[in-house]
């Protein structure tokens, strides 16, 4: 009945209305300082390496190089496996906000 098609626009509007601080918040990590974050990437020391996007909603770490949407930290931060997991993981933690 859903068409993957569906299934795909389903998670890129959970995708687009989540920001990276969104993503932080929900994963219980410290909100970004001036931009800056804790790259779930590399081992850090705790030095804020990865920064926010100018619209929130990618990063990227000047340390690694890692980068992505808000998909990929979720991924990153090892809640998910894939974009579809971290839809799910997303859609799951925004319902009962
Ligand atoms: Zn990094």
């Amino acid at each position: 009945m859903t068409s993957d098609g569906g299934r795909a626009r389903d998670e890129q509007s959970v995708f687009t209305s989540t920001t990276v601080a969104d993503v932080l918040r929900l994963a219980n990590r410290p909100a970004p300082v001036k931009g800056y974050f804790r790259c779930p990437a590399h081992a850090d020391s705790g030095r804020k390496n990865a920064h926010v996007s100018r619209d929130g909603r990618a990063w990227y770490c000047h340390r690694c190089n890692a980068r992505g949407g808000v998909a990929e930290l979720v991924i990153a931060f090892g809640h998910a496996r894939d974009r579809a997991g971290a839809a799910r993981w997303l859609e799951a933690r925004r319902a009962v906000r």
